[in-house]
């Protein structure tokens, strides 16, 4: 008898390092069953940037690659070699970004109509909805990857199902979300979401008619954090849902976690040795991810609170960040400044980490969590405000530093105070989350006990992945490969998506 081919995953990332990072972790993993060859389509600087991982997973055997495709910067009008959202500066240039992203559909079809067979299944971000049509052309099933948490999902599902956003007077108004397992109020502005910037307003349509079209969802969680909320996504689209993470927990050598999303831009071992010398638990890391960004006077304030806080920390400060030059001489022994690039994994998992100064993006929430670190929470904008419910009202592993309005507000509304932060606030919640943390240390442990189980041989997110792989191994075995795609195999198959 012939072997069957293996089957062929193609994952299609946002280009963000939120969204590139954990899709690269996911083809590892989903390569690493065997059976399965996987394709993540890239540009030229997001591939460079990740090579480290993919090097990594092809020396450990797996049958993973990349896929480049050239980034249409320029068509869209954007500088030549903006290929990241990271990279998008000016914020009037966010709706360029995403009109280039959608210039890929064109790119990617083609690239995919010339592979020798075609792939049995697309695994594109949600924030790729322009994905749809391509994989409805060629007859390809296509699962969404959400990147962020299931508490999230569900609560912008509600919200929008019930119109509840809609009827709210004003950004501040408090609200209940509907049909919620735990009863969480938010506003207008706290639970904004995805493509709220003025003029994505297409782009928020067409990810949620993407969404309703999808043969299923992975995403990057596991039951032992949000077992209530993923079924409840579940429930409510009717739908197949697969939670597969924490994708970081990836095994991975410590040079390519180092390499992590990019090359740092200060050295791994200097750091390691620097965190060597600090006790267990009494280092606060503080990071905000690889897009939000302090204003001016809100670096002034977090600087002046990092200091009067009297203990050890790491700062990732991004390169645009006015800190004086003589911060570092005045925190010098206490504070370590990383301007650019760090390597958080690395530094997330070193013993002397006791506390995460995080805007709750969903990577660095999971990635603090699996390594048993509690968060000081001070969420920026999109998803961070739900994750922050998540973490300190659901979870119990964090401590919120108080910030009440999205950093973008500053730009939608002028009366919006540039400071949400202010130094005292630091030195009053550093001092509740490092000294008075016990509970909530406990809690991040226990936590990163579960999401190693869950993600370990039989726990619940490799049961997840195996059951994704059976899903998709069903529709191949349902498609007669070699016959031209009909109308009727896209209608079989997904109605055999619902069972
Ligand atoms: N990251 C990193 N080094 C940095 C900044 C970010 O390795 O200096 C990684 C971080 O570990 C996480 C991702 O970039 O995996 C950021 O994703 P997240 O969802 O936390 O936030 P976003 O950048 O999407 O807002």
């Amino acid at each position: 008898m012939e072997m069957a081919p293996p089957l062929h995953f193609v994952l299609v990332p946002l280009l963000a390092q939120g969204h590139v990072i954990p899709t690269v972790d996911l083809a590892r993993l989903i390569a690493g069953r065997g059976g399965t060859r996987v394709t993540v389509v890239l540009t030229p600087v997001n591939a460079a940037r990740n090579r480290a991982a993919l090097e990594h997973a092809r020396c450990a055997g797996l049958a993973v690659d990349f896929a480049e495709l050239d980034f249409p910067s320029a068509a869209a009008g954007l500088p030549e070699g903006c290929e990241s959202h990271d990279m998008v500066s000016d914020l009037s240039h966010i709706k360029l970004f995403y009109d280039a992203m959608w210039l890929l559909a064109g790119p990617l079809e083609a690239y995919l109509r010339a592979l020798p067979r075609r792939p049995d299944c697309l695994v594109a971000d949600t924030c790729n909805p322009w994905t749809a049509d391509v994989a409805r052309r060629l007859g390809i099933p296509r699962f969404v990857f959400h990147g962020p948490s299931a508490f999230f999902l569900l609560a912008a599902h509600n919200l929008a199902k019930h119109g509840v956003r809609d009827r709210a007077s004003g950004e501040f108004e408090l609200f209940e979300v509907p049909n919620f397992p735990v009863r969480t109020v938010v506003n207008k502005a706290m639970s904004l979401g995805f493509f709220q910037w003025p003029g994505l307003e297409t782009q928020r349509r067409e990810t949620l008619d993407a969404e309703a079209t999808a043969d299923g969802f992975v995403v990057n969680t596991c039951a032992a954090f949000e077992s209530s909320f993923i079924e409840g996504y579940a429930g409510a689209l009717d739908r197949k849902v697969w939670a597969v993470g924490p994708l970081c927990l990836l095994d991975s050598d410590s040079e390519t976690t180092a390499r992590r999303g990019d090359r740092a831009v200060m050295d791994a071992g200097r750091i390691i040795s620097w965190l060597d010398a600090r006790p267990p638990g009494s280092v606060l890391y503080v990071s905000f991810g690889s897009i939000a960004r302090l204003l001016p006077p809100q670096v002034v304030e977090l600087a002046a609170g990092l200091e009067a806080s009297e203990r050890p920390f790491v700062w990732v400060a991004k390169e645009g960040d006015d800190l004086d030059a003589g911060f570092d001489t005045l925190v010098q022994g206490r504070g370590l400044v990383i301007r650019g690039w760090a390597p958080q994994m690395t530094i997330l998992s070193h013993p002397a980490v006791g506390g995460f100064l995080t805007h709750c993006g969903w990577n660095s929430t999971l990635e603090s969590l699996s390594n048993g670190v509690p968060l000081l929470t001070w969420p920026h904008f999109a998803d961070q405000f739900l994750n922050e419910k998540l973490v300190v009202d659901v979870l119990g592993a964090g401590v919120r530093v108080g910030v009440k309005v999205p950093s973008t507000h500053v730009f939608l509304d002028p009366e919006t105070p540039s400071v949400q932060v202010w130094a005292d606030d630091v030195v009053r919640t550093v001092a509740k989350l490092m000294d008075d943390g016990a509970e909530v240390r406990a809690k991040a442990m226990e936590l990163a006990a579960k999401a190693r189980e869950a993600m370990s041989k039989g726990g619940s997110s490799d049961n997840d992945l195996a059951g994704m792989i059976q899903h998709l191994t069903e529709l191949a075995s349902n498609e007669e490969k070699d016959q031209p795609v009909s109308n009727t195999s896209i209608v079989a198959r997904s109605k055999l998506t619902k069972t």
